[in-house]
């Protein structure tokens, strides 16, 4: 082995998935053989998912930023949901325009980064739906390979976490990297108190104090130990209590949440983290002020769309169990129902009076990029503003 074989990950870069490198090989052969017989047909290509996983019955649209740059110069026209855009089963999310064997070498890459945001946002949004109002940190870097954190980072946060705690990442959201101390501080001081008071003195004055309980002793005794000693400087508690030990974690927030009460602490904020999904969100929420969620958003399952032909040559076509011909998805801006109409036909009214706004718009026209990119925050503001429409 050359010694630079041994450098780097085992990870494809932009430029070898752009250049169709990355693909299923029978795209590769289909790619051959139409070349080969000079078969150049003009096709339309639908995305949309059947179904989704965990019964989950809405998803939020990830990854179209990255579609785009991946066909951006293409001669191919793309359509589609707006990033964050929330959908349902059997809605089209996005559309390829173009001769196929232009893209057919492409549909593993645009499915991979659809898929997997997808899940990712919608992840996070069900978590911020179940949390209300509560604090939401990202903090499932480490579960996943490194050279995707900033992607897996970017659709947590679109989805609706405050922040999220890997560095890299934050910065390249244009966020401050939010999170508090690691076990290995409180082991290497030898005490909680020790390591929140060094913490205190050496870090920022402008980043929150927030203390880990769990590593030493007893969840009351050494919150009451922390608050005494940092007093008002004490923004809140970080409980990573392994579930091995955790018994009813409801009860031992709730004998904390008494004791700091009892004697003055009523500010000082409760934090969860550890094994935190959807569910439990739900259970803690009468005593928890924010969480941190690593696993459940971070290895999200995957949304699986699937791309479809759906137009060959201007006539409506497509296997079965898919109907044939482009098409749009309309919203109802006032109850928020939705429709899909064939591409051609006006959008018309609601049946409830409201007038259903066209959801699917033009991304790329002849390779140039015609919709102005949104900045995370604004994606996260939009998805934010429809989650109000929909339950868990
Ligand atoms: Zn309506």
């Amino acid at each position: 082995m050359k010694d630079k074989d041994s450098e780097g990950f085992f990870t494809a870069s932009f430029q070898q998935i752009k250049g169709g490198e990355l693909t299923d090989c029978y795209f590769q052969r289909t790619f051959q053989i139409l070349k080969t017989k000079g078969i150049n047909k003009r096709v339309v290509a639908e995305v949309f998912a059947k179904d989704f996983p965990c019964h989950w019955s809405w998803g939020v649209l990830g990854g179209v930023e990255e579609v785009v740059r991946l066909f951006k110069g293409f001669p191919l026209v793309i359509k589609g949901l707006k990033e964050g855009t929330l959908f349902s089963a059997r809605q089209p999310v996005l559309s390829i325009e173009g001769n196929y064997i232009d893209f057919c070498l492409y549909e593993t890459a645009v499915l991979g980064l659809l898929c997997q945001s997808s899940g990712i946002t919608t992840a996070a949004a069900r978590c911020r739906k179940a949390a209300g109002d509560r604090m939401l940190l990202s903090f499932g870097a480490r579960r996943m390979h490194p050279t995707i954190s900033p992607m897996i980072e970017r659709n947590a946060f679109i989805g609706g976490c405050d922040g999220v705690s890997e560095t890299l990442s934050a910065r390249m959201l244009g966020e401050q990297p939010q999170g508090t101390m690691p076990h290995a501080l409180i082991l290497v001081m030898g005490d909680t108190v020790k390591a929140t008071r060094a913490f205190h003195q050496v870090i920022e004055k402008d980043i929150k104090r927030i203390s880990l309980i769990d590593t030493f002793n007893d969840e009351k005794f050494e919150s009451l130990r922390v608050a005494e000693s940092l007093g008002k400087e004490l923004y809140g508690l970080r409980f990573d209590t392994p579930s091995s030990r955790r018994g009813n974690f409801l009860e031992i927030l709730q004998e904390v949440r008494w004791e700091l009460d009892l004697r003055g602490y009523n500010d000082v904020k409760l934090f969860v983290s550890g094994g935190v999904d959807e569910q439990s969100i739900l259970q803690l929420n009468p005593l928890v002020d924010g969480y941190g969620v690593g696993t459940f958003i971070s290895n999200a399952p995957v949304v699986n769309f699937s791309l479809d032909i759906v137009e060959i040559e201007g006539e409506p076509i497509a296997k079965r169990g898919k109907e044939s011909g482009r098409k749009k998805l309309v919203r109802c801006p006032q109850c928020y129902t939705y429709r899909v109409f064939p591409e051609s036909e006006p959008e018309g009214n609601c049946p409830c009076g409201g007038k259903f706004e066209n959801l699917t718009i033009s991304l790329i026209e002849g390779g140039e990029v015609v919709y102005p990119l949104p900045s995370p925050q604004e994606l996260r503001g939009y998805v934010l503003g429809q989650l109000s429409h929909y339950e868990l």
